[in-house]
């Protein structure tokens, strides 16, 4: 294939698009690929499409690989699977909905669990017919909260997701590991540097769950890693609760004065000046017992406020917070909130009037590092008041626990594998144990070898293909524009004809059909009058790694070849350039 610069659909832009943030939104913009639709929906110009294509190409060999088949659902669904699963509500304001002119309520899809568990009810019924993995390559629509980076946040993307079918959890076992060797496939082809975490199990039920996260400063996904091996997004951390200690020594709770202390660092301080410890050492934040309130705003619209208490020198993280109380959404409990319960003393909140049996009836979790036994600094429930030594299980008891403070550097494994340290990574892909959730809501069942009727097992895999355009861009590009993997390029080679002689231009032309005639695609810049420096700067900007050059050395027999990545450039002999070029592609 020769795609001939003078006729391409292209412009490239000198100038990084106003609302691009990070450097691959800039330059897919920048050199073509991409057009800004609407926020979060964009054009895929023919370039863009070319690489699209050529990373969809890579997912679909790798399914293809594993048995699993593809298919393709509609984006425009019916409502009632999702309202049989509880999705049409969970989704919340992520979903779109729209009405048909019946009025009907339809969906454009998130994701397709319902309508592949439908697909097999309708025509399998047997174990015999199972294991069975099947997958699309699809559009998608999410009306995300954020969209950001170009495609690397969409509000329509394109996704690869498959599901598999099986009669027991054994099964479902292997279709996991299955795909597991297929993402790593996937992922090693498209040239990432990436690493496989635990994931959260979220709003979809089921089990095990892994990520696997591109590593880049720009992620929005933060992971934590320990020499000995655990990794996992921070969201999936589980830290485990602290044993419990003897209370014994601990003197009779106090109510103290502190006035003027709302914050942590004021009331430690308070307490060194006026209140000392009698053990002879300061108090710390970390001897308080810090309760924040938040609003979780259900799917329904429904609100309720929920405690947290974790001890002073730890925030909440409220992507940890968000994962643990998904499908619902945090929000800031607010002055109004306040007046609303004039149990809670703003500044001075204590478990006195936290959890359901008590005043405030609200709902109060505690840290797992709040271990039985332990004694704390808290709001005594009176402005300007705090209470010490009240011991967890003596003087206060909780509702249960959250996942929801801060993960530090530092901090322990939660298996003992030695400290955490942490990185920024973007979710590539998803791989996921559903279990039987879906099949139970909509009712898959297959006849087992003794003739019983068994609810199916299933999994569900994800990879972000556009997103994985944009996360290629992230991590190949320099500062003269993008440098594409191989297998990913638009084209094999970037060839380009310089200056005004005809006979550069016919020398480049045959050049350019050979190379097509050994089956290498070709990007030929073969604009008359436009200069070798804008030529030059427009084939670093897009990207392709071999660029090849006929011009001046053409006198000398020569045509220079150059390695985008690198920079290295060579003069090869006119005779040898096609088997050269063709070497170096093939390599
Ligand atoms: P995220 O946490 O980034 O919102 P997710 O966990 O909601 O993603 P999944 O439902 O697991 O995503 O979807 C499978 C894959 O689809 C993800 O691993 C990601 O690569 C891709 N993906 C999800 N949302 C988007 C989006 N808005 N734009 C582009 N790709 C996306
Ligand atoms: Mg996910």
């Amino acid at each position: 294939m020769i795609l001939r610069m003078s006729s391409l659909f292209l412009r490239t832009l000198r100038e990084d698009p106003a609302d691009a943030e990070v450097p691959s939104h800039k330059l897919l913009v920048r050199a073509g690929y991409i057009r800004r639709t609407a926020p979060g929906i964009y054009t895929w110009l023919p370039l863009g499409l070319k690489v699209l294509r050529n990373v969809e190409q890579i997912v679909r060999d790798e399914m293809d690989a594993i048995g699993a088949q593809e298919l393709v659902f509609p984006a425009l669904l019916p409502r009632e699977p999702y309202e049989a699963t509880g999705r049409w509500t969970e989704y919340g304001p992520n979903l779109f909905r729209l009405k048909d002119r019946k009025g009907a309520d339809m969906l454009l899809g998130p994701t397709h669990e319902e309508m592949f568990t439908l697909v097999v009810k309708d025509l399998y019924s047997s174990y015999k017919d199972l294991p069975l993995s099947i997958y699309q390559i699809q559009n998608k629509y999410r009306d995300e909260a954020r969209p950001r980076a170009g495609v690397l946040r969409g509000r329509e993307f394109v996704m690869k997701d498959s599901y598999s079918f099986d009669v027991d959890a054994d099964g479902l076992q292997a279709s996991y590991e299955l795909h597991r060797k297929a993402y790593i496939n996937i992922f090693d082809r498209l040239g990432f540097d990436y690493v496989i975490v635990k994931a959260m199990s979220g709003a979809m039920g089921g089990s095990a769950s892994e990520e696997f996260l591109a590593i880049a400063e720009n992620g929005e996904d933060t992971f934590v890693r320990s020499p000995g091996g655990y990794a996992a997004n921070v969201e999936a951390v589980v830290v485990p609760q602290a044993p419990a200690v003897d209370a014994s020594a601990v003197p009779a709770t106090e109510v103290v004065d502190t006035p003027d202390t709302p914050t942590i660092d004021t009331l430690v301080d308070a307490l060194n000046a006026k209140h000392q410890r009698t053990d002879g050492r300061e108090w710390t934040a970390a001897d308080t017992l810090k309760n924040v309130i938040v609003m979780l705003v259900h799917p329904d619209g429904t609100r309720e406020p929920l405690a947290i208490g974790v001890p002073g020198d730890r925030a909440i993280d409220e992507k940890r917070l968000g994962a643990q109380v998904d499908p619902a959404e945090v929000v800031a409990f607010e002055d109004a909130d306040f007046e609303k319960n004039p149990a809670l003393a703003k500044g001075y909140i204590g478990p006195g009037v936290l959890g359901s049996e008590n005043a405030s009836g609200i709902r109060y979790l505690l840290d797992p590092r709040i271990a039985e036994g332990s004694a704390w600094v808290t709001g005594a429930d009176k402005t300007g008041y705090h209470v010490i030594n009240l011991v967890h299980g003596r003087d206060f008891t909780a509702d249960g626990t959250i996942q929801a403070a801060e993960v530090r550097d530092g901090d322990p494994a939660p298996d003992g594998s030695g400290p955490l340290s942490s990185a920024r990574g973007i979710e590539m892909g998803h791989i996921f144990q559903l279990g039987k959730k879906y099949a139970e809501a909509l009712d898959l069942k297959v006849l087992d070898q003794n003739g019983k009727l068994v609810t199916v097992t299933m999994g569900s895999y994800g990879v972000g293909v556009t997103r994985a355009v944009a996360a290629i861009a992230e991590g190949n590009h320099d500062e003269l524009g993008l440098v594409w993997p191989r297998e990913i390029s638009p084209a094999d080679v970037h060839l380009v004809a310089t200056g005004k002689d005809s006979e550069v231009f016919e020398k480049a032309a045959s050049i350019a059909a050979e190379l097509e005639s050994r089956g290498l695609s070709v990007l030929y810049d073969d604009r008359e009058k436009v200069s070798p420096g804008v030529k030059f700067k427009d084939a670093e900007l897009i990207g392709v790694p071999t660029i090849a050059v006929v011009g001046k050395g053409l006198a000398d027999g020569t045509i220079e070849v150059k390695d985008r990545r690198t920079g290295n450039r060579t003069d090869v002999p006119v005779a040898e350039i096609v088997d050269h070029l063709v070497a170096v592609v093939r390599s």
